[in-house]
């Protein structure tokens, strides 16, 4: 039986008249950028995050670039972050010249340390940038303690995060701005390129809406050098079917990390944790084993979709040399690098399908279900 890694068509599947009737929407209306749609959809996505502002804009990586530019990051500046996570997590500061910092992360969350954080601050230490990796937050209090001790903004990728909380924080309620992706294959996916940022600092939020449209509070007259980074009524009209799916998606996924937790206890791989009083939205649902390449293979050539997430760490990357980081400098991130393992999970993944991904993974360890 084949299960892919993820599958988009067996999503619209479930939506498809909505979808298509807030496509034809926008076509008849024949608004495109920052419509009505945009602004409604800034507005939900504040009150699901809990926070007073959004703005929507046109991808992840823009509003992680967006958020430090209202940071004021630039050249001289250094930004704390994790070597293991998306590469625009890293670009996005080197985009502005500014330094990006790393510190390791823990190897039970893939998240940040933020004990390993305060270490490597300094006094041209601007910004904090934690990210949810796989769907599971940061301690929000840590983060937000030494932030403010070493005087910097927080800053959330919390890309992969949409929904989840924790420890009394939702994601986009920890820093002083969040950056979500709508990619496609994220929790809430668009159909194309699209983010938001999410702030309760009217300051910012203003600073935001002009950096989007080329540094301009009104039409030619420019304050800063922005970017175009608006998010467009397509994707908005679309976005704003999918939401109100989204928090039973995450609880299916959930449902279905419950189940890869039954169906592989007693093999010798660690599976990922949800810490007491979090609630994971499991975006990937990633194991570790020291087999990990012979794992792949072997599902693979059972039409078994799984991936690596991520096989290089940030450090290690050809683009980031300059940054003077060896391996061996980061170790839980290398080492998960090294061993972890992404199994298909999504809200469609049917039980015959999972209990085969299951059944697998017993087989290549000669152990059957019990
Ligand atoms: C997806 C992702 C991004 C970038 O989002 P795009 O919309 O693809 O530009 C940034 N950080 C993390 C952690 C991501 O998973």
């Amino acid at each position: 039986m084949k299960v892919p890694m993820i599958d988009l068509k067996a999503q619209h599947a479930t939506i498809r008249g909505e979808v298509l009737a807030a496509v034809h929407e926008v076509f008849e209306d024949q608004y495109f950028i920052l419509g009505p749609r945009v602004k409604l959809l800034e507005e939900r996505i504040a009150e699901l995050c809990g926070v007073h502002h959004g703005i929507g804009v046109s991808s992840g990586s823009d509003a992680i670039l967006l958020a430090l530019m209202a940071a004021g990051v630039g050249p001289g500046d250094e930004v704390v972050t994790t070597p293991y996570s998306f590469f625009s997590t890293v670009s996005s500061i080197v985009r502005l010249g500014a330094k990006p910092v790393l510190a390791d992360i823990e190897p039970e969350t893939f998240n940040l340390d933020p004990r390993k954080v305060a270490a490597v601050c300094t006094q041209n230490t601007r910004v904090i940038m934690p990210v949810h990796l796989f769907g599971h937050l940061v301690d929000g209090q840590e983060f937000q303690s030494v932030a403010k001790e070493k005087r910097a903004v927080l800053v959330e990728d919390a890309a992969q995060a949409i929904g989840a909380h924790g420890a009394g924080f939702r994601a986009g309620q920890i820093g002083s701005m969040a950056c979500f992706s709508f990619y496609p294959t994220k929790n809430l996916g668009g159909t194309g390129d699209g983010g938001m940022v999410t702030t309760s600092d009217a300051d910012l939020a203003s600073s935001l809406r002009i950096l989007r449209v080329h540094g301009g509070r009104d039409k030619y007259v420019h304050l800063r050098v922005g970017i175009n980074g608006r998010l467009d009524e397509l994707q908005a009209a679309v976005l704003l079917v999918k939401l109100p799916h989204l928090a039973r998606w995450n609880e299916v996924r959930r449902l279905v990390a419950e189940r890869y937790g039954e169906g592989l206890s007693g093999l010798p791989l660690i599976l990922p944790v949800e810490r007491p009083g979090f609630y994971h939205t499991y975006h990937q649902f990633v194991v570790q084993l020291e087999d990990r390449d012979r794992l792949k293979s072997h599902l693979q050539s059972h039409d078994i979709g799984c991936d690596i997430y991520y096989p290089i760490p940030l450090h290690l990357q050809e683009c980031f040399r300059d940054l003077g980081y060896a391996p061996g400098d980061f170790p839980m991130a290398e080492q998960c690098a090294r061993k972890s393992l992404a199994l298909p999970i999504y809200a469609e993944l049917t039980e015959d399908k999972q209990s085969e991904v299951i059944a697998r993974i017993r087989d290549f360890f000669g152990r059957a279900h019990v």
